[in-house]
């Protein structure tokens, strides 16, 4: 299986796609996270990739598309995983499929107001050290700045300042949300209520996943 969370930034991804990890034991492969990687080694990926991302645009397809092929190679993403933040583009979702064309796949979509997201996105912090994520309202953690599982000072994300926001929400609007046209057509298209707590939205997800699954990995389109 093939699990595709779509999502606008903010809208939980990488929460639910947590949640559905522990629950499947499919890998959640967050794009964010590993060019967020790239960037910290500074490696070539990451020093191409550093300054798009603060600016809130999005990483060239090819590069991207490298770093997910590379990492659903290996044996854990065998019986299925999880992309959060992938793709993004029309080109990245035709590049999945030509990667991996066999696989069922699902997409999820969480439908969220624009002032939910920017509240998400604005009181997020993360944990640099090991990428755990926390919400200075929704999601505290035990010692405000500290992070619940390894300690490590918490952080807020260079692109979650509020020009950025504005900036990842236009683009998502103009590159990611023709994504919906496209799996409806696939027929693996499901849009889940993304409000409320993360249990409330999780259980609806659930309850999606519980439901029929679409038994070809190409679905109803070329
Ligand atoms: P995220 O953690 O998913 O919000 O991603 C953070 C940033 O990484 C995005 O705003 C983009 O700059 C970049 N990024 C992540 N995934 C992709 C992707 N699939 N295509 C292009 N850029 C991406």
């Amino acid at each position: 299986m093939r699990l595709i969370l779509l999502g606008a930034p903010g809208s939980g991804k990488g929460t639910m796609g947590e949640m559905i990890s522990r629950a499947t034991g499919f890998p959640r492969i967050s794009t964010g996270d590993l060019l967020r990687k790239a960037v910290r080694e500074d490696n070539p990926v990451g020093r191409k990739a550093e300054a798009v991302m603060k600016s809130g645009g999005l990483v060239e397809d090819a590069t991207v598309t490298e770093l997910v092929r590379e990492r659903i190679a290996a044996p854990d993403c065998l019986g299925g995983y999880i992309l959060d933040g992938y793709p993004r583009t029309i080109a990245q979702a035709e590049a999945i499929e030509a990667i991996d064309p066999a696989r069922p796949e699902i997409v999820l979509d969480r439908a969220v107001g624009e002032e939910t997201i920017v509240g998400r996105l604005s009181g997020r912090r993360i944990c640099p050290s090991c990428g755990a994520v926390f919400h200075v309202v929704n999601m505290p953690p035990k010692v405000a700045g500290v992070c619940d599982a390894c300690e490590g000072d918490l952080v807020q994300r260079a692109d979650d300042a509020a020009a950025t926001i504005r900036e990842r929400l236009r683009v998502y609007h103009e590159a990611t949300a023709p994504l919906q046209a496209r799996y409806r057509n696939k027929g693996t298209y499901r849009s889940v209520d993304g409000e409320g707590f993360p249990e409330e939205v999780y259980s609806r997800i659930a309850g999606v996943l519980a439901g029929p699954r679409p038994s070809a990995g190409k679905g109803r389109s070329a």
